[in-house]
């Protein structure tokens, strides 16, 4: 029970004692208002026991004026406890002068009231915040003189207003002696305690920054900037410069350690305006103690101090990063060689691959254009397909090794998009039925246009969305939707979809799928074939052409591919190939090609087609042979491959354009590189047919460059 009294009370005294007190204020300000509060406290004791005393000895003017210092500090401490520092410490003080006027007045100076001064000045330094607020101190002590004087000026020796016996003085001088010794004994401790705390605190402090400076791996100096002297210097500078001890630093110059093109830096940084001084940073060469030598990111900061002006250098060793990069850059630079190798490899392996290719293809073509037992058909039905299936995984290969390189290029030639879709239709139309598949189409109108664009890589895609759409659909219906999403004067965005009824995909293989050499399952290559490219492929090319290639699938109900691409379009114009023309010139009577080709089984499968169009052939198995042939038949269109003997196909063209600027000649090449298109045409030719070629582009190519105007008009005037 006692317990408890004293606990309530001891709270009830610190709740008092701490009013006011909010750690959201910050450190300083709650040690101000704490110390506010015991002057406050102070000062309402000794009115206390004074009235007591006055009280006792019937001095009742006396006592009026305690109580009312009592409740004018009163007043103080509420406002000080609302957050109002300023004026409970105005009030506070104002308070104990007035106090010590008006008592000394009512008293008389014999009674010694005046002797509180002594406690009241040492009061007001422990209240005041002496470092913030020293005009704060001055003003005060200012007043508190000035009314002391007042007070020796004014004030009776004895009073005049109260009837107050001689032993009664004395008793009254000593007990406010007595008093105002014990708060002066108590104010002045408390002030040197204060003080001790302070100077630990500042030594707490400085220890606290050394051990910061000291445990730095950065090498810091501080030199002084127009002596040019180093004046400190951290441990880590003395460990890796060899330094014995800091005394022996402030006898070099920062020249003698750290270099000529620091003192440089420090010179440039001492120079310059104060306020405009901005730190130095960068990388610099020095030698350790050991003479090994490092390599440094430094940064030069100036800073005054005491109206000094000096620099602090940090100097952080950064020799492993640099090693560290320069290994980087040397495996980069392998790696860059090693991915110029493979796909110097790859090319070459392109054409040696595709050149026996080509043939076997071009064999089983000219077979199966020809006659044969009719037991053999499905035979050379597999030829065909597995040869060209086999050509397919070449290209596949290739291709996305082109794109992992980064090295797949765009082109950007116009052609009719309603044009092009129809085209892809009808490659598809025979495969579909083939399995008893419906082909829905939905192609707006509107697509009959000519844009720019990269039609081969765009056909390239569509022909592996659809050829897996039909793939993994037992049953059902294929589809394909082209439509306008948004159109502009020179632009508009197409979305292109192909839509299934097959096997779907989980979801959780929608992304896998996506990623080279990735099927959904197993059984799917076991049951299907395929590489597992195709998508990953497509995906890049259509973020290549700036659109993102997406899926919606359901496992059992289908797979719907789709994109969107947006296309420049060229000024409307018409198709360079005459249809009508095209379909009247089947038979190219009268044609004279001169055919360079090294290769015999090639010469042998191309010259069997040129020969069914009714074309004449002049074969040349090196560049030198066509040339000789081309002066001496005067032929109405040149194929050339790019690689023979003797004299390669450029060269062959380049000795026929110094005299025939028109004549058209077209490449005729297993190779396939960045821009063959472009780089052909740089190098004279007209145009390229890739090996092995489709009979149906070679003819449509010979047409096309012997049916224009100007080669008709070549033919008449022959
Ligand atoms: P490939 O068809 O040669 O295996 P792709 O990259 O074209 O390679 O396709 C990867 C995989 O994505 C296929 O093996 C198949 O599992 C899945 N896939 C692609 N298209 C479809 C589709 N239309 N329906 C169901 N699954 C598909």
């Amino acid at each position: 029970m006692k317990t408890n009294i004293l606990d309530k009370l001891v709270s009830f005294c610190y709740g008092i004692l701490n009013n006011g007190i909010d750690p959201s204020k910050g450190h300083e300000e709650n040690k101000n208002i704490q110390r506010l509060i015991i002057f406050i406290f102070f000062g309402i004791g000794v009115n206390l026991i004074s009235a007591l005393l006055n009280c006792l000895h019937g001095l009742y003017l006396s006592v009026s004026i305690n109580l009312t210092s009592i409740l004018l500090l009163s007043v103080s401490y509420f406002l000080n406890k609302d957050g109002r520092l300023f004026f409970a410490k105005v009030l506070g003080i104002i308070t104990i002068n007035l106090y010590l006027f008006a008592i000394s007045y009512a008293e008389g100076l014999r009674a010694g009231e005046h002797m509180f001064y002594f406690p009241f000045l040492l009061a007001l330094i422990f209240v005041i915040d002496i470092r913030n607020s020293y005009d704060e101190l001055i003003m005060t002590a200012v007043v508190t003189f000035i009314t002391a004087a007042m007070i020796f000026i004014m004030a009776p020796y004895v009073s005049n207003v109260q009837n107050i016996s001689t032993e009664l003085y004395s008793a009254l001088f000593s007990s406010n002696l007595s008093l105002s010794l014990v708060i002066t004994a108590l104010f002045t401790y408390y002030i040197l305690k204060t003080l001790e705390r302070n100077e630990d605190k500042i030594l707490e402090e400085k220890k606290y920054k050394d051990t910061i400076y000291d445990t730095s791996l950065d090498a810091v100096f501080i030199v002084d900037t127009s002596s040019l002297m180093v004046t400190d210097c951290n441990r880590r500078a003395l460990e890796i410069f060899g330094i014995n001890g800091k005394d022996a630093v402030i006898k070099l110059s920062a020249r003698q350690l750290l270099g000529e093109k620091m003192e440089e830096h420090i010179v440039v940084q001492g120079k310059q305006s104060f306020e405009k001084k901005s730190p130095w940073y960068g990388n610099m060469d020095f030698v350790k103690k050991d003479d090994t030598p490092f390599y440094a990111y430094v940064n030069i900061v100036p800073f005054l101090h005491s109206d000094i002006s000096y620099c602090k250098i940090s100097i952080l060793d950064i020799t492993e990063i640099k090693i560290a990069e320069f290994e980087i850059i040397n495996a980069k630079e392998k790696a860059e060689k090693a991915a110029q190798v493979k796909s110097r490899f790859l090319s070459n392996m392109s054409h040696e691959l595709r050149t026996p290719l080509n043939a076997i293809i071009g064999t089983t073509n000219i077979i199966l254009h020809e006659e044969y037992l009719p037991t053999q058909r499905q035979s050379f039905e597999v030829l065909k397909y597995s040869s060209e299936h086999m050509m397919q995984l070449v290209n596949d290969i290739l291709d996305f090794s082109k794109i992992e390189a980064g090295k797949m290029e765009l082109e950007n030639t116009p052609f009719n998009m309603k044009a092009f879709l129809q085209k892809v239709v009808t490659s598809f139309t025979a495969p579909v039925a083939a399995k008893n598949l419906s082909l829905k189409i939905a192609i707006e109108d509107s697509t009959d246009m000519e844009v720019f664009g990269d039609e081969t890589r765009l056909n390239q895609v569509m022909n592996n969305l659809l050829a897996n759409a039909i793939k993994f659909t037992e049953s059902g219906t294929i589809s394909l939707e082209v439509k306008i999403v948004k159109r502009k004067s020179n632009s508009t965005d197409i979305r292109f979809a192909v839509s299934d009824t097959g096997i779907g995909i989980p979801p959780n293989k929608i992304r896998q799928i996506f990623e080279s050499f990735t099927q959904a399952d197993i059984e799917t290559t076991r049951k299907f074939g395929g590489t597992g490219l195709g998508l990953a492929i497509s995906k890049r090319i259509i973020e290549q052409m700036g659109g993102n290639l997406q899926v919606e699938s359901t496992v059992g109900s289908g797979s719907n591919f789709y994109f969107t691409l947006n296309f420049e379009i060229t000024k409307q114009q018409k198709s360079y190939v005459d249809e009508d023309k095209l379909k009247q010139l089947t038979e190219l009577d009268g044609v004279k090609i001169l055919l360079a080709e090294d290769n015999p089984i090639n010469m042998i499968v191309a010259k069997r087609f040129l020969q069914k169009w009714n074309i004449q052939v002049l074969e040349a198995e090196n560049g030198l042979k066509a040339v000789e042939l081309f002066y001496l038949h005067k032929p109405d269109l040149l194929l050339i491959d790019l690689e023979m003997p003797e004299m390669d196909g450029a060269q062959t063209v380049e000795a026929i354009r110094k005299t025939h600027k028109d004549i058209p000649i077209i490449a005729f090449t297993a190779a396939t590189y960045e821009n063959i298109r472009q780089d052909l045409l740089s190098k004279g030719f007209n145009d390229y047919v890739p090996k092995p070629f489709k009979p149906e582009e070679l003819h449509k190519k010979i047409m096309f460059y012997t049916s224009t105007p100007g080669f008709l008009e070549h033919r008449q005037a022959s």
